[in-house]
């Protein structure tokens, strides 16, 4: 069964995506931890890091990285980089993403209370400073 990942890659499912080329797209998360929190993925469906050459790890930081310096300039930001791989380390969604988290305040990093969410007409209004071309 794809995962949700896949899905948004086939288009089957929506989501805001800001990046894509030929082996990676970066999307908006659904449940941002702050605002324009964007999860960057490989289109090949690895379950975690360990399933991935190193060659293709190195060309999915370099998205990383990519999308980082984006987010960084448009939004004049901090960046939180991190990646969880298995259930045990808080892997939920079993297709490899790297999070991409700006911070524009300082909060309590694992308080699910202080996440974020949009006000209707955000991503409109933000859409074209973040949309990154490939
Ligand atoms: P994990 O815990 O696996 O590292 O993170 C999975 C992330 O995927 C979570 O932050 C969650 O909010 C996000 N997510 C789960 N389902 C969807 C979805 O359907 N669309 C988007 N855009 N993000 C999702």
């Amino acid at each position: 069964m794809p995962s949700i990942f896949t899905k948004i890659i086939q288009k089957k499912v929506p989501a805001h995506i800001i990046y894509e080329d030929e082996s990676h797209i970066a999307f908006l998360d659904i449940n941002p931890m702050e605002k324009w929190h964007v999860l960057v993925v490989p289109k090949k469906e690895y379950e975690t890091i360990f399933d991935m050459t190193e060659n293709e790890y190195i060309q999915l930081q370099k998205i990383v990285l990519k999308v980082a310096k984006h987010l960084e300039k448009t939004l004049n930001c901090g960046i939180n980089i991190f990646q969880n791989n298995r259930e045990i380390a808080w892997q939920d969604v079993m297709h490899v993403h790297f999070h991409v988290i700006p911070r524009r305040e300082k909060k309590d990093f694992l308080n699910f209370e202080a996440w974020d969410t949009y006000s209707e007409g955000e991503w409109d209004e933000y859409r074209e400073k973040l949309l990154l071309a490939s």
